[in-house]
């Protein structure tokens, strides 16, 4: 098959994929949310990220991969299980990300079941539960998302986009916040969009820092994105509790 034939199918996959086996939550509050999650998850997330956050008594989502555990990602330290304990009990929640960082296109199901059990009994053994996902490079078919609807309460994926009336809570999207490619104006309008529309926007990042690699933020961007959420009125709440209350609004 050529290149091309197959990037063709992969394309169609995911298209496939996005518009089928979704499970819609319904938007019905006015107020937008804005929700911030780390992939991976380097430490500076969990140690600059968590403190800034904290700031604006908002709470993240982590997207945790076991196997990550003190390891380098990406030229980034990872966390460490103390850690991730110690952000659980401060209210952040913390999610599946797979234990080994793995691609779930195309992946055999029997891997991606077993490197999920992992990376739960991972987080089981910190006394965590876990019950949300992001799929890892935001790549996914129709295979690994009816997998995971049957194991998650949610999937988050990437390429940007906001909930606007309703959320598919096993595709959620989610925009980059990267220092090198976000940048604040484009942050000041999509917020202003989410405020506008009462949608429903999660940001994600990896590391926190002054000099963050190509998929990181920096602590000032971070700041900026707070702040001009906090400015437009909108609700921080990491992904966890935002489908908490927009369930409870539905009741
Ligand atoms: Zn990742």
């Amino acid at each position: 098959m050529s290149v091309r034939t197959h990037s063709l199918m992969r394309k169609a996959s995911r298209f496939a994929a996005r518009h089928t086996l979704q499970r819609w939550l319904p938007l019905r509050r006015q107020r937008a949310v804005i929700s911030f999650s780390f992939d991976d998850v380097a430490l500076s997330a969990c140690t600059t990220g968590a403190a800034l956050l904290q700031e604006y008594q908002a709470r993240a989502t982590f997207f945790v991969c076991g196997g990550l555990e003190n390891q380098l990602e990406q030229g980034q330290l990872c966390h460490h299980g103390a850690q991730l304990q110690q952000l659980h009990s401060d209210g952040h929640e913390i999610a599946c990300h797979t234990y080994s960082h793995l691609n779930c296109e195309l992946q055999p199901l029997s891997v991606l079941q077993a490197d999920w059990d992992r990376n739960r009994q991972y987080l089981a053994e910190l006394g965590i539960p876990a019950s949300g996902f992001a799929f890892p490079f935001g790549a996914y078919d129709l295979g690994s998302k009816h997998a995971a609807a049957q194991r998650f309460s949610y999937s988050r994926i990437t390429g940007g986009g906001m909930q606007q009336g309703r959320a598919d809570l096993h595709a959620l999207r989610a925009q980059a916040l990267y220092a090198g490619k976000t940048t604040d104006e484009e942050i000041s309008h999509l917020i202003a969009e989410a405020a506008a529309q009462g949608a429903w926007l999660i940001f994600y990042s990896h590391e926190v820092s002054d000099q963050p690699g190509p998929w990181g933020t920096t602590p000032a961007q971070l700041r900026f994105a707070l702040q001009t959420a906090r400015d437009a009125g909108c609700e921080l709440l990491n992904i966890r509790d935002a489908i908490q209350a927009y369930q409870a609004f539905s009741a």
